[in-house]
């Protein structure tokens, strides 16, 4: 059902979406700061980390646990707030709630309760990587974390591979040498930019290629980001990839084998049969 949601013309308490620093303590907005003084309570992924954040700003609203693990009976516990009639807001340990943080699952059940859901904007470490990369800024595909595992991380290479969009990822600085190994055999050597210790005192950007910043990468410490550049090396790469699987999807409720769906697809569109079938069973497999 159709539902809309006036922000600043709710009757009923509502869930703040609070951005906060990540790293440098001067990238708070006030809002930020008056709502997590305003509210009753500030549900938060680490309470302990965000208590010093808390102290440093002489906040002294009551603050609860939201864990990922628990976050769908924590989300129960949100809503009964509301229901109160008590605001709540919910921050990360640093930048975006929802951003490889906890909060889908509360913002979901809260938004299906009928209470407001509303951001307070801040940090957030994809959009400083991906504007000082040096790379397009648009289109862009924030993927967050890869998995870890080698199968799985390759696998979701190749469904990204054909992808013209400026390809965002988050990484662990002690898995950073593995993944752009991964990354230089699936992608090729595209440039990228490894944004790292943003807003903090050892902020660095080190752009180049793949197989450039592969040789350095190991000495590289603290928080980051990896912009990669997005495929446009060929015609074919700019098509849609999620209407070209959804065409091979229809061949195959019409009867169609997915070899025979791939193969008249590939045919019809001019692309790469054998790229095709990797891409397809990538997503589809
Ligand atoms: N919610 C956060 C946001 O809005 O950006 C992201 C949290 S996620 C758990 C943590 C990852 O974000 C790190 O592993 C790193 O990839 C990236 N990150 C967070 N802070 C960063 C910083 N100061 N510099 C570079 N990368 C950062």
């Amino acid at each position: 059902m159709m539902q809309r949601q006036k922000s600043f013309d709710q009757k009923q308490p509502c869930l703040y979406l609070v951005a906060t620093p990540i790293g440098n303590l001067e990238e708070i907005t006030p809002r930020a700061i008056s709502i997590l003084k305003e509210v009753d309570v500030i549900a938060a992924e680490d309470t302990r980390n965000t208590r010093k954040l808390l102290t440093h700003f002489d906040i002294h609203t009551r603050l609860i646990a939201h864990h990922k693990h628990n976050e769908r009976t924590s989300a129960m516990g949100l809503v009964q707030l509301l229901q109160e009639g008590k605001q709540v807001a919910l921050v990360s340990d640093a930048g975006y709630p929802l951003i490889s943080d906890p909060g889908q699952v509360v913002s979901e059940i809260v938004i299906q309760a009928g209470f407001g859901v509303i951001p307070i904007s801040g940090a957030n470490a994809m959009l400083n990587a991906l504007v000082a990369s040096g790379l397009p800024a648009q289109p862009f595909m924030f993927y967050g974390f890869l998995k870890p595992q080698e199968k799985e991380m390759v696998r979701e290479l190749h469904a990204l591979k054909e992808y013209p969009q400026t390809l965002i990822f988050y990484e662990a600085p002690h898995r950073v040498k593995k993944t752009l190994e991964r990354m230089l055999y699936v992608l090729g050597d595209r440039r990228m930019c490894l944004a790292r210790e943003l807003t903090k005192r050892h902020e660095e950007f080190i752009r180049g290629t793949i197989s450039e910043i592969l040789d350095i990468c190991e000495e590289c410490k603290g928080e980051m980001v990896l912009v990669i550049a997005g495929n446009n090396d060929k015609k074919e790469r700019m098509v849609d990839m999620a209407g070209v699987h959804q065409m091979i999807t229809d061949y195959m409720e019409h009867g169609l084998s997915s070899k025979e769906a791939i193969k008249k697809t590939a045919k019809e569109l001019g692309l790469s049969k054998n790229e095709l079938y990797k891409s397809y069973h990538a997503l589809h497999s």
